[in-house]
């Protein structure tokens, strides 16, 4: 009989169930190590998968001032809570981008990716504003996700375009400046809205893929050529657009027929519905032809007018029109633009990149081509004249850059708005200081002005009362600061066309005008031509004549020792100031240059001293002293 332990079990037994439970432990230990070692695989795998695949960045570009600057968009996703983070001094449209990238990845067939994402943009001093990183957000996005990979060796490519919650890539401001910076900064593969193809075609050693989806996008940036089937999903968002918006005849793309021509054709039926003759950009087109608008065969009379404009046009000189109401200032100031030379290449890419910042070249797609004729109300704020706001947008004078900037009624604006305009004026730039941004726009344009004579309008009309005292006449032109009004290289008085010259048959003198139109024309472009050769030999810049800074002037404009003295006497006599002196000077030469001769006479110092008027209430008060 087998004796039994004290816990009623055997000692064989005993022996054998510690054995079973020692290798039991044993073997639950040898499983343990070889889960936790499989956890710990895990973990360090998924840590070196995800140290290749939380990171991504891509290049974009911001503008400051009229210039883009590169911006590196970083995105990497931590494990954590779902949260979409965005460093980097961005204002509220790129706060509120988070959403509209969020829908369009969405909506563009992709998954936003699960924890937290962060983004950085980068030079993180340097302050960001508008939906211009939109698209390469949503890149970076999907980069750091691996849902796209850039192929290996690629070259850099930089992004921009606004994202619509449906994935569109819609065009933003300032798309013509941010290529032209990003081709200096030999960044030459771009990626962006479609809208751009046209203005990216002007910019040499540039590759610029213009697309109009999120999709799109993410195809070129994967290195995957265009195709029909890009189309098609664009024409199906096209579908989706109409059939949400409920209006059948809305489409929000074009189609895919749409060609240079058609779409050509589209600008200039848009731009003969706006009937906009202040924006350059509807000239947009080579067909709509800004000189036929208004001309000088359509002005009667006036022929003092016709040659200082003339004159003005011939060597960018400003111009002041006083004269009674109706007698045709504002239609001489109109038909200025058509004796301009037409812009040079280097002129055209300097005006779209400013009207592409101001958010007018990307409406029409198209390079500005003509010189802009701007044309404000005497109420403008200083800000809208000048450039203002929070970035610093351009303002008129910028908007008017190479071409004519014209102040109508300039007695009934503000004095301070004037007096902006002084710096403007002598410098050709304009420098704008608001908190963190400072920028300089250029703004070398032909000011034009007109005013009446007087409160009623009639000082100057031969036959007519004129019911302002003094003192009104004073208040009246208080308005043109003395330094202002001293900048003015031409002041000329209008008067009214005679019934008899505005009821004279057209047809008989129409051949003969429109040839003296034709040879005003030929006469500035020759000026301009002479301007430059000159400039070109002496070293004088800018060339023209009114804008030309010598050191020098009789030497650098064949202006002999007597006329000199001739001109000063006059200076002398009429109590004139040393800039009206020069300016004498300066507009002598461009009288000379009109007649393409190379030296001054007499007779030109004495036309441009007829122009420097005395203000008028001083006339009037000269006349009634006399009388
Ligand atoms: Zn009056």
């Amino acid at each position: 009989m087998r004796r039994r332990g004290k816990c009623g079990f055997g000692k064989n037994e005993v022996i054998g169930s510690s054995e079973i439970v020692f290798s039991t432990i044993w073997r639950l230990k040898g499983f343990l190590v070889e889960m936790l070692g499989a956890c710990a695989m895990s973990i360090v795998g998924k840590i070196e998968s995800m140290s290749t695949m939380i990171y991504h960045r891509v290049l974009s570009c911001a503008l400051q001032g009229l210039n883009g600057v590169s911006v590196e968009i970083e995105v990497s996703i931590l494990p954590g809570l779902p949260n979409f983070e965005i460093s980097g001094r961005g204002d509220s449209a790129i706060k509120e981008s988070k959403d509209r990238v969020r829908a369009a990845i969405r909506n563009s067939g992709y998954t936003f990716p699960k924890g937290r994402v962060i983004a950085s943009y980068a030079p993180a001093s340097l302050p960001k504003q508008g939906s211009a990183f939109d698209l390469a957000l949503a890149v970076a996005i999907l980069g750091a996700s691996q849902q796209v990979v850039r192929p290996v060796n690629s070259p850099a490519v930089a992004l921009f375009g606004e994202l619509s919650l449906n994935g569109r890539v819609k065009p933003v401001q300032g798309m013509f400046g941010r290529l032209l910076s990003l081709r200096e900064q030999n960044i030459c593969h771009v990626i962006g809205p479609y809208e751009a193809c046209e203005q990216a075609r002007h910019l040499d050693g540039l590759f610029y893929e213009g697309v109009r989806t999120l999709k799109e996008a993410i195809l070129r940036y994967s290195g995957i050529p265009s195709t029909k089937q890009d189309v098609r999903e664009q024409e199906e968002i096209g579908e989706f657009k109409r059939e949400t918006t409920g209006h059948s005849v809305i489409n929000i793309l074009p189609s895919i027929e749409v060609t240079k021509d058609k779409s050509t054709k589209r600008n200039v039926s848009r731009a003969k519905d706006s009937s906009n003759i202040n924006d350059p950009d509807t000239d947009c087109s080579e067909s709509a032809d800004f000189k036929t608008k208004v001309g000088f065969d359509l002005i009667r009379g006036q022929s003092v007018g016709i040659r200082t404009c003339q004159i003005a046009a011939a060597g960018w000189h400003s111009l002041l029109m006083v004269g009674a109401p109706g007698c045709g200032k504002t239609t001489l100031a109109s038909a200025l633009p058509s004796l301009l030379p037409s812009l040079t290449h280097e002129e055209s890419i300097e005006l779209t990149k400013i009207y592409s910042v101001a958010g007018k070249g990307h409406v029409l797609n198209c390079m500005v081509k003509h010189r802009p004729f701007r044309r404000t109300h005497h109420t403008v704020t200083t800000a809208a004249l000048i450039g203002g706001g929070v970035p610093p947008s351009p303002g008129e004078c910028t908007l008017a850059h190479h071409g004519i900037l014209f102040l109508d009624e300039i007695t009934q604006m503000r004095p301070q708005t004037l007096d902006a305009l002084r710096e403007p004026l002598e410098t050709g730039v304009v420098h704008l200081s608001r908190s963190d941004w400072q920028v300089d726009y250029p703004c070398e344009f032909l000011l034009v002005a007109a005013c009446n004579p007087c409160r009623c309008g009639y000082l100057l009309e031969p036959g007519h009362l004129c019911y302002c005292d003094d003192a009104s006449l004073r208040r009246y032109f208080s308005r043109i600061s003395g330094p202002l009004y001293d900048r003015f290289d031409l002041v000329v008085p209008l008067m009214r066309v005679s019934a008899d010259e505005l009821m004279a048959p057209r047809d008989n003198v129409s051949e003969e005008e429109m040839r003296k139109i034709e040879r005003m024309r030929r006469d500035v472009a020759r000026a301009w031509e002479i301007q430059k050769e000159r400039a070109r030999k002496r070293h004088i810049k800018p060339f023209l004549n009114g804008r030309a800074i010598i050191s020098d002037v009789a030497e650098a404009f064949e202006i002999d020792q007597r006329n000199m003295v001739y001109a000063a006497r006059l200076v002398d006599m009429a109590l004139l100031s040393a800039r009206a002196f020069f300016s004498i000077l300066h507009v002598a030469r461009t009288i000379a240059d009109l007649d393409a001769r190379d030296v001054v006479l007499r007779d030109d110092i004495a036309e441009s001293f007829q122009y420097h008027q005395s203000l008028p209430f001083e006339q009037n008060t000269e006349r009634k002293m006399s009388s």
